[in-house]
């Protein structure tokens, strides 16, 4: 507020300087209509600014995004159904990356948290979509089981084009309902689509097995949904030991306090 009021003593300043010699008005007028011109745009931006919304976009990325990818630990926090705030979270649909985050040093820094989140022994999974992490971008880190060497791979702009063959049922878990597992209807195949990180380009890919469940899981995450919506059943896994999940119980469920300031 004080910016205004003394644009506006300027502005009286300025006027009444105005009644001088023409060569001093002319000097006034050189020194004076350049400052004018950078007042004018600071003063708009201030007037019009208010409260700014933390998500405010700064080039790639909005500021929340940055935030959680930059502070985040190597091996992120992982949003859980138990905690309201992230049920919301999990249940928000992803935005598509431009080609500009994609080449984004953010970026690389997303996908390697997002291996190392999925990949750490405490976890144990096939695959994570952003989503989890808090992040409604659509990316996920799947595990490629049909490969050699069984290598985790990052996707950009994951989907599911088309699915293929018969509904298969088989169990299915997610890192982010713990202590539970669920049978679940899904198509035997896929073909998914994503794009290139390297060449921007868009890749088409036919799956077929266990890791077209997979990508199915985790597509179907970026879309808000989880696998309990689409369960015949859901029940306590027997397999799952809160014991010998020491990380799940005192570590990734853990919610860091700079996030729950959000
Ligand atoms: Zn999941």
């Amino acid at each position: 507020m004080h910016l205004r009021a003394s644009a506006a003593r300027f502005f009286l300043i300025f006027v009444s300087c105005m009644k001088t010699s023409s060569s001093l008005r002319t000097l006034l007028l050189a020194v004076a209509l350049p400052l004018v011109a950078a007042v004018i745009p600071v003063l708009v931006l201030t007037l019009s600014s208010g409260d700014a919304p933390l998500r405010k976009a700064r080039g790639p990325f909005s500021a929340w995004e940055r935030t959680l990818i930059e502070q985040s630990d190597s091996v992120m926090y992982v949003c859980v159904v138990t905690d309201p705030k992230d049920s919301l979270e999990l249940r928000t649909p992803s935005r598509d990356l431009t080609d500009k985050e994609i080449r984004s040093e953010l970026y690389a820094t997303l996908a390697a948290k997002l291996l190392a989140t999925v990949r750490s022994p405490q976890q144990g999974g096939v695959g994570i979509a952003a989503p989890q992490v808090g992040l409604a971008i659509r990316v996920a880190a799947i595990q490629r089981l049909d490969q050699p060497g069984e290598p985790f791979v990052v996707y950009p702009n994951i989907r599911v084009l088309e699915h293929l063959g018969d509904t298969v049922r088989g169990p299915e878990g997610c890192l982010s309902i713990p202590g539970k597992r669920g049978v679940v209807p899904r198509s035997e195949g896929v073909v998914i689509g994503w794009t290139d990180p390297e060449t921007l380009e868009p890749r088409t890919e036919e799956l077929h097995g266990y890791v077209a469940i997979i990508f199915q899981h985790e597509t179907d995450h970026l879309d808000g949904i989880l696998y309990t919506d689409r369960a015949e059943s859901v029940s306590d896994d027997p397999d799952w030991d809160a014991e010998r999940a020491p990380y799940a119980m005192q570590g990734a469920y853990v919610k860091p306090a700079w996030r729950c300031t959000r």
